[in-house]
């Protein structure tokens, strides 16, 4: 490869291998999520007894987490530093930056900024956690600037797959910090706002000490396309059918929402709303001008039937597959309201979100045998990303030309390919930060860099349980879904711990018992001889149930090559 070009890029150079001074004011940055993964961001800029939070968001859990609902940020260093938060800011609407907010206010009270739709939809979500009441939101605009302790806070506006999302510039004693929020360059918007180049410029002006990128999409080259072209797309294939048709997407996504009800409009077909989520999100999206109905257009769920196939269109939650959301259920016939029937079109205007391929190809496979025609991602341009691909990315960095970066919102790969696009433009390996969670960076006006870490990690959400999950219950739930479990039931005399009934053998996941009748039984005998046959007379229930957990777990394996979880229960009579 040749050497790199600079591309007119010109970054600001600092003095040659400066040393730290004690005199120059140091700021930290200290990521507590969204950095070597995608989801629950939250970024902590903290100088003397300041500090400010960036996001506060959820992570949905991979399959390994069995059961698991929402994965959090561990907030601990927020906590102890309390006195210091002086407010967290929200960049958009989505579940992986506003989604841990409710977990965070129960934990800290501080104020919350964010626009009108984020606050909409956090409104709705601390009512949900009754937090509603004491809740002290900001609303803001992208033209706000807000002082908070020793910073300087503005905002400008970035195109995402949500209205309202901002990214967040904050000058700070130790010079200017930019964070993207999640954005991507759409030069013909839904609702014509483009980004704010003009501000990005003049940061760039003024020098930016630190930017914090959006990588998700840097392996991807070329412009992510405008929102717009899913609305052609969606034109095609209204012009084309006379059925019923039903489009499932993000229930976020307003301006793919706003498109489906335009689409609608000019076809004279009506619209209902159907998933739980899709109905909140409407509902805010509308009360707050963010969208745009003609009056009668919306119908309920009950009276779709009342239309010709040709006047109906319905708008749903089940993109990803999830089991309980609607359109899931419409395609097994298990949704109240709504069952996909033969000749139906049903259009998918989602990609899956890595690790729900499956459940999503499961989904389509149930449409097609029951008769539908479906469309999605591979077979036409039914939906388009978020998130800036990498010359939107150089565009950013051409903008802004920062001396540091850390990219965020992506795993390790792509804070790596990150680093090699930005050296195609003249920024310094070493400037790129790989980022882990719970480092701190202290930034002073000449350079950035890692000094230290805080506590920090992930918190397990199971039901209303938040952190009450840890690792040895997770690998509990592994070890029940691959070996199963035993319980050895025994009934002992108190006196002299003789076997008086059993032991009786229940398996659940391990065996098929009618046709494992013969080792079970066999388990049994050995349980009763090695409790028979032990020198002690002991009744200490500890050694007893340690003898009958050691003897099954080495039969069972011995027989199966499988580990069950073995619960001995021991009864005294
Ligand atoms: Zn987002
Ligand atoms: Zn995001």
């Amino acid at each position: 490869m040749s050497r790199p070009k600079k591309n007119g890029y010109r970054p600001r150079r600092g003095k040659t291998k400066p040393k730290p001074k004690s005199t120059l004011p140091t700021v930290s940055v200290i990521p507590l999520g969204g950095v070597g993964e995608v989801g629950k961001n939250m970024l902590v800029i903290e100088y003397g007894d300041d500090i400010i939070v960036i996001d506060s968001g959820v992570k949905f859990p991979g399959e390994e987490l069995l059961g698991i609902d929402l994965v959090i940020p561990d907030i601990t260093y927020l906590v102890q530093n309390a006195d210091k938060v002086r407010g967290i800011f929200l960049t958009h609407g989505h579940e992986d930056h506003i989604g841990g907010l409710p977990f965070t206010l129960k934990q800290i009270q501080v104020p919350v900024y964010g626009t009108r739709l984020t606050l909409g939809l956090v409104k709705n979500k601390l009512t949900e956690h009754g937090l509603i009441r004491d809740a002290k939101l900001h609303e803001i605009t992208a033209d706000d600037v807000v002082n908070v302790g020793a910073f300087q806070v503005e905002f400008f506006r970035v195109n995402h797959s949500i209205p309202d999302g901002i990214g967040i510039a904050v000058r700070t004693p130790a010079g200017l910090i930019v964070h993207s929020g999640d954005f991507k360059l759409d030069q013909t918007p839904v609702d014509d706002k483009v980004l704010e180049f003009s501000k990005l410029a003049r940061y760039g002006d003024e020098g930016v000490m630190l930017f914090i990128c959006d990588s998700t999409n840097v392996e991807r080259p070329g412009y992510t396309p405008s929102e717009r072209t899913v609305g052609d797309t969606f034109r095609s294939v209204f012009a084309k059918t006379d059925s019923r048709i039903i489009i499932a997407t993000f229930a976020s996504n307003v301006h793919r929402i706003q498109q489906v009800i335009d689409t609608a409009a000019e076809f004279n077909r009506k619209v209902a709303v159907v998933g739980r989520s899709m109905v909140t999100v409407v509902d805010v999206s509308q009360q707050l001008g963010y969208l745009n109905i003609p009056k009668g257009m919306l119908i309920e769920a009950e009276e779709i039937d009342r239309l010709p196939d040709n006047q109906v269109t319905i708008i749903t939650t089940g993109s990803q597959g999830e089991p309980m959301a609607a359109l899931t259920r419409m395609a097994t016939n298990n949704h109240r309201q709504v069952a996909i029937r033969q000749g139906d079109t049903v259009i998918i205007s989602a990609t899956p979100i890595p690790g729900n391929e499956k459940l999503v190809s499961r989904t389509i496979d149930n449409l097609f045998r029951i008769g539908a025609d479906v469309v999605y991602k591979e077979v036409a341009n039914v939906h388009v990303s978020g998130h800036a691909a990498q010359q939107e990315i150089k565009l950013m960095l051409n903008f802004l030309r920062p001396k540091y970066v850390i990219p965020f919102h992506g795993e390790y790969r792509h804070q790596a390919t990150f680093a090699k696009l930005g050296q195609t433009m003249g920024i310094p390996d070493e400037h790129i930060l790989r980022v882990n969670i719970g480092e701190r960076y202290e930034m002073n006006e000449e350079m950035v860099q890692m000094t230290g870490t805080v506590e920090a990690g992930s918190v397990m959400v199971d039901g209303i349980g938040v952190g009450d999950v840890g690792n040895i219950v997770l690998r509990d739930r592994h070890h029940l879904a691959q070996d199963g479990v035993v319980i050895a039931v025994v009934t002992i005399d108190k006196e002299n711990g003789n076997v008086l009934a059993g032991p009786d053998l229940v398996s659940r996941g391990f065996v098929f018992v009618r046709e494992a009748g013969d080792m079970l039984g066999e388990a049994k005998s050995r349980v009763k001889d090695a409790l028979t046959g032990r020198n002690t007379g002991t009744t200490e229930w500890s050694v007893l149930k340690n003898l009958i957990r050691d003897t099954l777990n080495e039969f069972f394996y011995q027989k199966t090559k499988r580990r069950p979880i073995v619960l001995p229960i021991i009864m005294e009579i």
